[in-house]
């Protein structure tokens, strides 16, 4: 069996590496390939061919760079279906999902296509008499992006379209779990037109990362994964002189008031918390219920929901709710937290370990799992567990619960649901969390606007995609300018300092 290389200079590319990590499906737990764990030499090679490209690339009119996005959008949409089952082999997510993830990542390709109106930058006539005033968004160079394994195709969609159209050149280093949909996307690319060296991928671990956080060729670094690792690319990239935006990890709240509809609570919970099989940064992994009634109400639901739950392998055609978890050490790491929550006293009301589907005995299944009574000081509360494990919380007021969202290290999504305007607006006030759902219980930000959350979960001061990624992306030039004609005339412009 081959193994899986780079895209490199518009071809693939064999790695010499000598290392290797194994890619499996995890529906089945059997072995798809390995792939490359590639060298800093070979990083390097990506990193060469991109700075080459630049030269050419940040020449070419804002117009055209469009072009190319809209030929990659048709090209993506055509190929959806391959592409959504790649993801899904490789992730384990339900094809249906895998389709909606791509969608998500094609509309970040549609904003890149109105690139020409998003750098154009802004002019002053006559700052001073015949003299003229203006800014313009420039490429920043060669651009790095390493992605995490949960969103193969959406997360790098959220950077590197952006990149490329603002005239970069990119290099990107997507998860090692799941690696083939960014170099199909690559090869797509390369039909769309895009001439070589603009778009490479290279796969690997550490080692190609390092590289990229300190050559001094890469400008910009963008990073989506665990905070630990998203702090250490952070301050590694930063220490190196780059621009650097690093999504981390996340435990999202949602409270649930004593007003709130509960059929519409329950059904948004059952896809916030259990779709994708908890492996989204958006998830909802702990309900917050204000007074017993609501919690032991929506105790009662999500049993009555869980229990119709279908989970099986993302391609089977019987539409499961919910695949298997991505590796078998991660869906071991899920259940030994939901071995933590018991021995903490956790109430386990739906317990998800030792589940088997029927037919697919040896993939990484774990359960939809339900506690009760979890706790701040519990791990399952404090911590990021990332799996199909929901934890309700019981408090006796709203400001308890806005409490508990504001002292917890992450601050990436929450919601609220209620039909109280007044609650929802001290609410989105009050929380500090960077994206806030009223009555929408994943609340990310479409790509016109940025994603990105507050406290631990984003080290950085620039959002992805949408304005925040167009400033990512460039740096301004400020030009002003007089002409002969405007100097014969006596022209005005003087620093405040100068005469
Ligand atoms: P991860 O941090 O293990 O890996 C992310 C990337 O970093 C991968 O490409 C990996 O190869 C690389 N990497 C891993 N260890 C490294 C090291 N020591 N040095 C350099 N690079 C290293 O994350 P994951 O398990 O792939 O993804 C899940 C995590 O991503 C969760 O914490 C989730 O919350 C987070 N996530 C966050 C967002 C967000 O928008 N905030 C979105 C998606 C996922």
């Amino acid at each position: 069996m081959s193994v899986l290389g780079n895209f490199i200079g518009g071809k693939q590319v064999a790695s010499n590496s000598g290392r290797t990590a194994t890619v499996f499906n995890p529906a089945t737990g059997e072995k798809r390939f390995d792939v490359a764990l590639s060298s800093a030499d070979e990083t390097r090679a990506a990193i060469a061919n991109a700075q080459e490209a630049f030269a050419s690339w940040s020449k070419v009119t804002p117009l055209n760079r469009a072009r190319v996005m809209f030929k990659f959008k048709e090209l993506v949409e055509k190929h959806a279906d391959e592409l959504a089952e790649l993801i899904t082999s490789e992730h384990g997510k339900v094809f249906s999902d895998a389709k909606g993830e791509l969608t998500r990542g094609l509309e970040v390709v549609e904003f890149a296509c109105g690139i020409p109106h998003l750098v154009k930058g802004e002019h002053s006539l006559n700052v001073g008499r015949d003299v003229d005033s203006y800014s313009q968004m420039m490429p920043m160079g060669v651009c790095a992006g390493i992605s995490p394994f949960n969103f193969p195709a959406m997360v790098p969609m959220w950077m590197f379209p952006v990149a490329i159209a603002c005239g970069n050149t990119f290099v990107m280093k997507p998860s090692e779990k799941d690696p083939s949909t960014p170099l199909r996307l690559a090869e797509l690319l390369k039909e769309a037109g895009l001439p070589d060296g603009v778009f490479n991928v290279v796969n690997g671990d550490k080692e190609s990362v390092d590289v990229l956080l300190t050559d001094e060729r890469i400008q910009a670094v963008s990073f989506v994964g665990s905070t630990p690792i998203a702090e250490y690319i952070y301050s590694t990239a930063s220490a190196h002189g780059k621009r650097v935006q690093a999504l981390g990890g996340a435990k999202n709240h949602m409270v649930i008031m004593p007003d709130a509809d509960p059929g519409q609570v329950v059904s948004s919970l059952m896809g916030a918390a259990y779709g994708s099989a908890g492996e989204r940064c958006m998830a909802i992994s702990v309900a917050v219920c204000v007074g017993d009634e609501v919690a032991d109400k929506l105790i009662n639901d999500l049993k009555t929901e869980i229990a119709g739950m279908k989970v099986g392998a993302g391609m089977n055609p019987d539409e499961p709710h919910m695949g298997p978890l991505v590796t078998r050490e991660h869906a071991d790491k899920v259940l030994s937290y939901i071995n933590q929550g018991v021995s903490e006293g956790a109430t386990l009301v739906v317990d998800g370990r030792d589940f088997v589907v029927t037919g697919n005995e040896n993939g990484y299944f774990v359960g939809p799992t339900l506690f009760d009574h979890v706790k701040p000081g519990m791990r399952i509360y404090d911590e990021e567990i990332f799996g199909p494990v929901l934890s309700v919380v019981r408090v006796e007021s709203y400001e308890e619960a806005v409490q508990l969202i504001n002292d917890h290290e992450y601050g990436n999504g929450t919601a609220i649901f209620t039909r109280d305007g007044d609650t929802a607006r001290q609410f989105t006030e009050t929380v500090q969390v960077g994206m806030i759902g009223v009555n929408v219980p994943i609340p990310v930000p479409m790509a016109f606007h940025s994603f990105g959350g507050w406290k631990r979960s984003l080290f950085g001061p620039l959002h992805m995609h949408g304005p925040d990624g167009v400033r990512f992306y460039t740096r301004m030039k400020t030009i002003t300018a007089r002409w002969p004609t405007g100097l014969r005339a006596g022209a005005e412009f003087s620093m405040p300092t100068m005469k």
